[in-house]
């Protein structure tokens, strides 16, 4: 029998058990019809209400206010880098330069319009979260990213701002409660914190739309798939089935309330014994740490040791421990399917890795 795994990815991530079983199973027979979800029309009668539930999901998780849309389309994260600009730039936005993601959203943008970064921890390896900044009062929108998959920072707070918001929230979706109210646009990559990736979840404020003077290509206006429903042309099935189940087994777990929980108590564990182990140090500030990537390294002494840290942990199933090759050293994602099982397994595997040396 295999060793059991406790999967640290940083994404594609970690999901349900029975997410990807229910999934699983509709791939082979989907809703007993005798064929599999990828050989049947998005438009069959009973894929509709997959959709629908997965977009009612949504709105009733985050609490999305009256006049907002939800849409379940291809293309990734990196895609509403392009198509938020293209909707929303018309002649100034604000970026707040927060990590590798936040900075290539800001770099797409200065494509449509004038960019105005906001503030910027490029310079400390995007180690904290920039505060006291300014927003020009003229600006479109605020883009903030608020969570910082690479560099283990998050926002868990909208900052203030004069305009209306605009958040990649790729990471850390679903993860606790947000005030959709304060943004035009929240957008994210599904294979963090959702689903399987191929599909982003979009949730844009209606009349926010359809004010641009520029022409927008059809497939990149998001008005085109608030009028189609996600439908104006073949959305990707299996990862927003997938998404629908793990919206229900959130849903079943407490709601984005009971998501919050959970990732408080697991990082509180594992960011205490980062700080409590001698080999260990957090790259991370303080007060802007991740509850879903927890990024930590070895402190110098111990420096040449962190292969061996990596042959120890992989010996006991910790798989993707491996911190992204700009910060170095370690990270590990919690996203809502983490367990406290694996994050015990992780801060054992510190403990006896400092007894070791
Ligand atoms: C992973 C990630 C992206 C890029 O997502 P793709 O789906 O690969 O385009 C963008 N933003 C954040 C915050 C991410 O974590």
């Amino acid at each position: 029998m295999q060793m059991k795994k406790y999967n640290f990815n940083a994404g594609p991530s970690m999901l349900p058990r029975e997410v990807i079983e229910a999934t699983a199973a509709a791939c082979l027979d989907f809703d007993g019809c005798g064929l599999s979800l990828m050989e049947i029309s998005h438009r069959a009668k009973s894929f509709q209400p997959v959709l629908d539930e997965a977009v009612s999901l949504v709105k009733e998780l985050l609490a999305v206010p009256e006049g907002y849309s939800v849409l379940f389309l291809g293309g990734g994260a990196s895609m509403e880098f392009c198509r938020v600009p293209y909707n929303f730039l018309e002649k100034k936005a604000a970026y707040l330069n927060t990590g590798t993601w936040a900075r290539k959203a800001m770099e797409e943008a200065r494509l449509f319009g004038e960019v105005v970064e906001v503030a910027s921890s490029a310079v400390d390896n995007y180690s904290y979260i920039p505060k006291g900044f300014e927003v020009p009062a003229d600006a479109d929108y605020l883009h903030i990213t608020t969570n910082n998959t690479i560099f283990g920072t998050e926002m868990r707070y909208d900052p203030v701002s004069p305009v209306p918001m605009v958040a990649d929230m790729s990471s850390d979706i679903f993860s606790r409660p947000v005030d959709v109210s304060k943004y035009i646009c929240i957008y994210a990559g599904a294979q963090k914190n959702l689903s399987m990736a191929g599909v982003n979840v979009i949730i844009v404020k209606d009349d926010a739309l359809e004010k641009m003077s520029r022409t927008i290509p059809t497939i990149l206006n998001y008005m085109t798939h608030v009028k189609g429903g996600s439908m104006f042309n073949t959305p990707p099935v299996v990862p927003i089935y997938c998404a629908l189940q793990n919206l229900r087994w959130i849903k079943a777990n407490g709601g984005v309330e009971g998501m919050a929980v959970r990732a408080r108590e697991r990082a509180d564990v594992l960011y205490a014994e980062i700080d409590r182990n001698k080999m260990f140090r957090g790259t991370a500030a303080r007060e802007d740490r991740s509850r879903m990537n927890i990024c930590f390294v070895m402190n110098e002494a111990y420096k040449n040791l962190e292969g061996d840290f990596l042959t120890m942990a992989a010996e006991r199933g910790l798989v993707g421990i491996k911190g992204h090759r700009s910060v170095g050293g370690f990270r590990a994602s919690c996203y809502n399917a983490q367990t406290m099982e694996a994050v015990d397994t992780l801060v054992q595997c510190m403990r006896d890795f400092e007894d070791l040396h």
